[in-house]
């Protein structure tokens, strides 16, 4: 059977990319050109299943509604950069390249690279499991990146520019400093290399994940249930991390798939009455600034908080 992502990978890759290679001379890089185009057409149907899933419950089941929606068209510039440009080259050639210079490393020195089946041989065979427990360690591991980046000013600083929006759509799930951008993948990858995950598992499974959390983001009233609220993060839960008040220091509801640490750690508030989100404390430059400015506007933060602990205190609590 043909894979029909591949096929249109094959497409990109003989009429746009081999053409480019060509004319610059770097045809070594014919291989590499493939696979960036096939992991970016995974990021473009990973953002047509977001749209097809999000776009009917915020239009049919809508919770705020505003007259004119002029902040929400820079979300999805930051979505098609993270989505079709970064993600293929972080989550797979980031993670291949150094997964196998870490791997290299420890055998060569006589250690064996870390893995979840060599620590749980009963996962061996059990693929699916397998690939569950990935995305369990992989979401715990990211509930404490995002705390800690609510715990310490200077981080705040630069995730504040996710949390200034006041219309929060699907969208802005993808809303962030490129700095913290850097952070987090990094903080995924370490995460990753620790329990082994197999290179192309790895991009499947941040696709997985950030397509709960793009539908966390989305303005609607639909609700989960109370099961289902505790089973996966809904968008009432992440609304109430995003709510006017809770931004900053005192937030809850950390989780980005799965609500359970958040319920393990004491920071879980299943509330439903938060509508409007945003940050009033941060420069208005970050929740209706062009990208530059949102950019720059978060590194002058985090400077701030990082600089003068007398006011990280006002800004980030
Ligand atoms: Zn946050
Ligand atoms: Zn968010």
């Amino acid at each position: 059977m043909i894979d029909p992502f591949a096929w249109i990978a094959g497409w990109i890759h003989e009429t746009l990319l081999l053409p480019l290679l060509f004319s610059t001379g770097e045809m070594e890089w014919e291989d590499t050109s493939f696979m960036w185009a096939l992991f970016a057409v995974y990021g473009v149907l990973q953002v047509v299943i977001n749209y097809a899933i999000c776009v009917p419950a915020e239009r049919y089941f809508p919770l705020a509604r505003w007259e004119r929606r002029e902040t929400v068209a820079m979300d999805v510039i930051y979505t098609l950069i993270a989505r079709i440009g970064v993600f293929p080259l972080v989550t797979f050639f980031g993670f291949y390249w150094i997964q196998t210079a870490m791997n290299g490393w420890m055998t060569d020195h006589g250690y064996i690279p870390p893995t979840l089946e060599s620590l749980f041989p009963a996962l061996l065979g059990l693929p699916v499991l397998t690939f569950f427990i990935y995305a369990v360690v992989l979401d715990s591991a990211d509930y404490w990146r995002h705390r800690f980046s609510h715990t310490f000013g200077w981080w705040y600083g630069l995730h504040a520019l996710h949390h200034a929006q006041r219309q929060m759509t699907f969208w802005s799930d993808d809303r962030n400093h490129v700095l913290d951008d850097v952070i987090t993948y990094m903080w995924f990858i370490g995460a990753g290399l620790l329990i082994g995950i197999p290179p192309l598992q790895f991009p499947l499974l941040v696709l997985t994940l950030r397509l709960v959390e793009s539908f966390s983001h989305a303005n609607t009233r639909i609700s989960f249930g109370w099961l289902g609220e505790r089973l996966l993060v809904s968008p009432q839960f992440h609304r109430a991390h995003h709510g006017l008040n809770a931004a900053g220091r005192n937030s809850c509801n950390y989780g980005a798939v799965f609500p359970w640490w958040d319920m393990l750690f004491r920071t879980a508030d299943f509330r439903h009455d938060v509508v409007e989100t945003g940050d009033a404390r941060v420069p208005e430059a970050l929740a209706t600034g062009s990208w530059l400015a949102q950019q720059k506007g978060g590194l002058a933060l985090s400077w701030r908080l990082l600089t003068r602990p007398r006011r990280r205190k006002v800004a980030a609590e």
